[in-house]
C-alpha cells in the first residue's frame, strides 16, 4: 500500500473499543472521508493474529454486507485499517433514538447479518464471535453491514489447535466436541448472538441489563430460559419465531444458516423492499425534509490506495 500516514488528517473520534479506536479521517490527496481503525502494536503474537485476521477479512471485497476495507498502513507502533465510512452503528442509533428499532428495519438487519455471517463461513471458514449492535453498521443510503473481525476464529485453526494440544484429558466437553465430525461446531454461537442483538434492538433494552457483573450474565444465560420478544408488544409471529430459533439453548438444536434462511421472517425480508435509508434520515432529522445523501464509491477509494 502506497498511502502514507501523512496523507491522512484526523477529523473526529468515532468510538473506542477493546482493540483500539476508530477515527474519521480525510485522505488529503483525494479529499475522501474514511474511517480508520487505529490499533497499537505490542508485538504480541495473539494480537498480531487478530490484526491480520481483521485485515484479511476486511479484504473480502465481494460481500456487500461486510464493511469494506480500503487499505491498511502498518508502522512500527501501530496498525491502521482504513475502511469505508459508515454513518452509524446500531448501538449508537438505539441510544440516540431512545426507542426500539422497528421490525421492518430489523428484517433488513437480519438478512444483511445472516448473509455476512454465511459469507464468512463459506468463503473464509470464519466464525465472527462478536456479533452485537456496535458491530452492525448503517451507511447514509441505508445499507446494513457487519464489521470487526478482530476476534473472529478460524475453524480450521481451532480444530488443528485442539488436535495438536496433546493432553485431551484436560479439555472441557465442548472443546472435545469441536472435532472432527462437527467442523462448523460453533457458527451457531453467532446465531445466538444475533438473537440477543435482535431482542435488544426490538425492545430497546439489553435482555440481561439487570445483571451487575459479567459473571451474573453468564450464569443467567446458562441457567435461565432464553430471552424472547415480550408478549405484550406488537411483533409478527414470524419475527417471534425467528428470534426463538436463534435463541434455542441447545446448540445442536439451534439452526445453522441454511435452515435459518428458510425461516419465513428471513425469506420475507430477503425480497421485500424496505427503504432503510429514508427511515434512517427521518429518524436522525425528524421534521426535516429528506436531504440528498452521497456516499463515496468504495471501488474509487480503493484506487487511491493501491
Ligand atoms: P466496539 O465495536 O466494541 O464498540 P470498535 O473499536 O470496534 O468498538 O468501534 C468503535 C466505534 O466506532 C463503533 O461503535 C462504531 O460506532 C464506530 N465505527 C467502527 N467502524 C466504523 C466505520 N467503518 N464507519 C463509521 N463508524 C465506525
Ligand atoms: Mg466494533
Amino acid at each position: 500500500y502506497d498511502t502514507d500516514i501523512k496523507d491522512l488528517q484526523q477529523i473526529e473520534e468515532l468510538g473506542n473499543g477493546t482493540c483500539g479506536h476508530v477515527v474519521k479521517m480525510k485522505h488529503i490527496p483525494s479529499s475522501e472521508i474514511i474511517a480508520v481503525k487505529q490499533m497499537r502494536r505490542t508485538g504480541n503474537t495473539v494480537e498480531t493474529k487478530r490484526i491480520l485476521m481483521d485485515i484479511e477479512v476486511n479484504e473480502s471485497h465481494d460481500c456487500p454486507y461486510i464493511v469494506q476495507c480500503i487499505g491498511c498502513i502498518i508502522t512500527e507502533a501501530e496498525v491502521w485499517i482504513c475502511m469505508e465510512l459508515m454513518a452509524m452503528c446500531f448501538d449508537k442509533l438505539l441510544k440516540r433514538l431512545k426507542q426500539p428499532i422497528p421490525e421492518h428495519i430489523l428484517g433488513k438487519v437480519t438478512v444483511a447479518t445472516v448473509k455476512a455471517l454465511a459469507y464468512l463461513k463459506d468463503n473464509c471458514d470464519i466464525i465472527h464471535r462478536d456479533v452485537k449492535p456496535s458491530n452492525i453498521l448503517l451507511d447514509e443510503r441505508g445499507n446494513v453491514k457487519l464489521c470487526d473481525f478482530g476476534i473472529s476464529g478460524r475453524l480450521v485453526d481451532s480444530m488443528a489447535a485442539t488436535r495438536g494440544a496433546g493432553c485431551t484429558a484436560y479439555l472441557a466437553p465442548e472443546r472435545i466436541e469441536i472435532n472432527p465430525d462437527h467442523p462448523d461446531y460453533d457458527i451457531r454461537a453467532d446465531v445466538w448472538s444475533l438473537g440477543i442483538t435482535l431482542v435488544e434492538l426490538a425492545t430497546g433494552v439489553f435482555p440481561y441489563q439487570d445483571c451487575k457483573t459479567d459473571f451474573e450474565v453468564l450464569a443467567k444465560v446458562v441457567d435461565q430460559d432464553p430471552p424472547k420478544l415480550p408478549e405484550d408488544k406488537e411483533f409478527s409471529k414470524e419475527f417471534r419465531s425467528f428470534v426463538e430459533c436463534c435463541l434455542i439453548k441447545d446448540q445442536q438444536q439451534r439452526p445453522k444458516y441454511v435452515k435459518l434462511k428458510e425461516e419465513p421472517f428471513y425469506k420475507n425480508y430477503e425480497t421485500v423492499d424496505v427503504n432503510v435509508g429514508r427511515w434512517f434520515a427521518a429518524a436522525m432529522h425528524p421534521g426535516e425534509p429528506r436531504r440528498q445523501m452521497k456516499s463515496p464509491q468504495v471501488s474509487q477509494l480503493r484506487k487511491v490506495f493501491h
